[in-house]
C-alpha cells in the first residue's frame, strides 16, 4: 500500500483560524483571557485531506499560510523529516520559538494525519501502541471562579471518575491556601489534587507554598516558578515534598527547551504541548528524551491528539483533559475525544487521528482562512502572493482594496484583489512570454515590439467584452474573514 501512495505530492492547503469565547471569564496566575484562537491546517494529497492545529495567536496561521506555500504544496507527504527541516531552515531568521513554532506544530500534525489516512491507517497504528488508553486529568480550575464554581469543577471530574484534578493559583496568593483546602474537604480523597501557578510565584514563596500544599496533600505543582529560571526549579525540586512532583515544560518549542530542562533537571515530570514543541515529529522525539533519561512524561491540553500520542509513548504517564480546548474541540471537529472514566481511547476505527472539522459549526468564529494550491505546471505558488491564483505564471503583486472599485473593473474581491488585476497581470506576462521567444529566435521575421504590443491589443479587446470576467471570478473566492464573536 505505501508503494501505491508514494508518488503522492500535496496538491493543496488551507489554513484557518478561529476565535471561540470562553464559557466564563478565565484566569491563572499570570494571565487572563476571554477566548481562545485555534490555528487549523489541512493538507490535500491524493484527494485525501490531513488535518492538524495549534492553540495560538491568529498571527500563527500567517506563519502557517508562508510555510505551506514555500515548502509544503508540492511535497510527499510521506517524506515528513524532510519536510519539517525545511520548515526549520525557512524560519531561522522569522523568530523560530513562539507563533512560528506554533504554525510548524499544526502543519506537522497535519502531514501526520495526512500520512495516516493515505495509508487508511488510525494514526496510532502508524506509530504503533504502547497502550490502549491514558489516563486524563481534569484540568481547569480558574483563579477567576468562585469558591463554588471551583468546588463543582473539580468534585464533578471526581465523580466521573478522574483520578486526578488541577485548579490554578497564584493571582492572588494569600488566598491559595484556602482555597486548596476547600477543595481537598470537598474531594474527599476520591481523587489527586493538583496545583498550576503559572510561573506566578518567586523562589521563597514557592518553597513556603510547597511545604503549606505538601501538608494539605497536593501530589503534583507545575510551573511555581517561571519556566524559563531553570535554576529556580532545580532549586524547588531539591526541596519540595518527596510526594510532589515538580512539572514544567509546557512552553517547550523546540528540542532543546526539553533537553535544557532534563539537564538542568528542573522537573520530576517534563510537560510538552504537541501545538507547540513542532508537532507530532518532535512530541515523539522529546518522549524519547524522557524514556532515555528516566523521566515520566505529561501531555499539556489539546487532548483529541495527545490521546494517540500518548498511547504510543511509553514514558507517558497523563493528559491534560483541559477545560477550554475539551470544549473547543467537541465544538469544531466530529470525532473529538471524550475521557470515559478519566480514561482517553483512541477510536481505532477511524483513519488519522480521526477528526473531521465541521465546517458550518466553525464559519461564525472564524477569523482568517487561505486556501493554497499548486499552479497548473505542478509549482507551489510563489511566495508574496496573498492569494493563490493558478491561472498566473509567474509571480503577480495583488494590490489592496482601498474601498473603491479600480477604474474599469467591476469584480473587486472581498480579499482586496481584483479581476482587472488579475488581467493586466496575465496580460502583461503574455507580451513579455513573446517577446522573450522573439528575442530568442523563436519567432523569426517579426519586427521588435511588434509580437509583445499585439498580444497586448487582443487581450485588451478581451477585457472589453468581459470574457476576462469569466476566466477570473473563481480567483476571488477567497471567504472574508469574520470577526470574532466577542
Ligand atoms: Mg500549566
Amino acid at each position: 500500500m505505501v508503494s501505491a501512495r508514494s508518488g503522492a505530492r500535496i496538491a493543496s492547503g488551507r489554513v484557518s483560524a478561529y476565535t471561540i469565547p470562553t464559557d466564563k471569564p478565565e484566569s491563572d496566575g499570570t494571565a487572563t483571557w476571554d477566548s481562545t484562537t485555534i490555528v487549523i491546517v489541512e493538507l490535500t494529497a491524493d484527494g485525501i485531506t490531513g488535518l492538524g492545529y495549534s492553540y495560538a495567536n491568529v498571527a500563527a496561521a500567517h506563519a502557517a499560510e508562508e510555510l505551506v506555500k514555500r515548502e509544503i504544496l508540492n511535497g510527499d507527504p510521506f517524506d515528513i523529516p524532510a519536510l519539517h527541516s525545511a520548515m526549520d531552515r525557512l524560519v531561522r531568521n522569522w523568530g523560530r520559538p513562539g507563533v512560528v513554532s506554533s504554525a510548524i506544530s499544526a502543519i506537522d500534525t497535519s502531514l501526520w494525519d495526512l500520512k495516516a489516512r493515505l495509508l487508511e491507517e488510525p494514526l496510532l497504528a502508524l506509530l504503533g501502541k504502547a497502550r490502549d488508553e491514558i489516563q486524563a486529568y481534569g484540568s481547569g480550575g480558574f483563579t477567576s471562579y468562585s469558591e463554588k464554581e471551583l468546588v463543582d469543577q473539580l468534585t464533578g471530574w471526581a465523580e466521573h471518575g478522574f483520578e486526578c484534578v488541577k485548579m490554578k493559583i497564584g493571582t492572588h496568593p494569600e488566598q491559595d491556601v484556602s482555597r486548596v483546602a476547600a477543595v481537598q474537604k470537598a474531594l474527599k480523597g476520591r481523587a489527586q489534587l493538583y496545583v498550576d501557578a503559572n510561573g506566578a510565584y518567586d523562589r521563597q514563596q514557592a518553597l513556603h507554598k510547597s511545604e503549606q500544599f505538601g501538608d494539605l496533600g497536593v501530589t503534583w505543582f507545575e510551573e511555581l516558578v517561571t519556566s524559563d529560571d531553570r535554576i529556580g526549579l532545580h532549586f524547588l525540586v531539591e526541596r519540595s515534598p518527596a510526594v510532589m512532583k515538580i512539572a514544567a515544560g509546557e512552553y517547550n518549542y523546540t528540542l532543546d527547551d526539553a533537553r535544557l530542562l532534563i539537564e538542568a533537571q528542573a522537573v520530576d515530570v517534563l510537560q510538552t504541548d504537541v501545538t507547540r514543541c513542532g508537532g507530532v515529529s518532535n512530541f515523539i522525539k522529546i518522549g524519547d528524551l524522557c524514556e532515555i533519561c528516566h523521566y515520566p512524561y505529561s501531555a499539556h491540553t489539546a487532548p483529541s491528539i495527545h490521546a494517540t500520542l500518548c498511547c504510543s509513548i511509553l514514558p507517558a504517564m497523563n493528559v491534560e483533559y483541559f477545560h477550554d480546548h475539551v470544549r473547543i474541540e467537541h465544538m469544531l471537529f466530529d470525532g473529538a475525544i471524550t475521557a470515559v472514566n478519566g480514561k482517553l481511547k483512541p477510536d481505532l476505527s477511524r483513519h488519522g487521528l480521526g477528526l473531521e472539522l465541521k465546517r458550518s459549526d466553525a464559519e461564525k468564529f472564524q477569523v482568517l482562512s487561505s486556501a493554497m494550491s499548486l499552479r497548473p505546471s505542478g509549482e507551489p505558488p510563489r511566495p508574496g502572493s496573498h492569494t493563490t491564483c493558478p491561472w498566473l505564471p509567474t509571480p503577480w503583486r495583488p494590490w489592496r482594496s482601498t474601498g473603491r472599485h479600480h477604474r474599469g473593473s467591476r469584480f473587486e474581491s472581498r480579499a482586496g484583489t481584483s479581476a482587472h488585476g488579475c488581467l493586466h497581470a496575465m496580460i502583461h506576462r503574455a507580451a513579455a512570454c513573446f517577446e522573450g521567444r522573439r528575442q530568442r529566435g523563436c519567432m523569426p521575421g517579426h519586427p521588435a515590439g511588434r509580437p509583445a504590443h499585439a498580444v497586448h491589443k487582443a487581450l485588451a479587446r478581451l477585457h472589453k467584452r468581459r470574457l476576462a470576467a469569466r476566466v477570473s471570478a473563481p480567483i476571488l473566492r477567497r471567504p472574508a474573514a469574520a470577526q470574532a464573536t466577542p
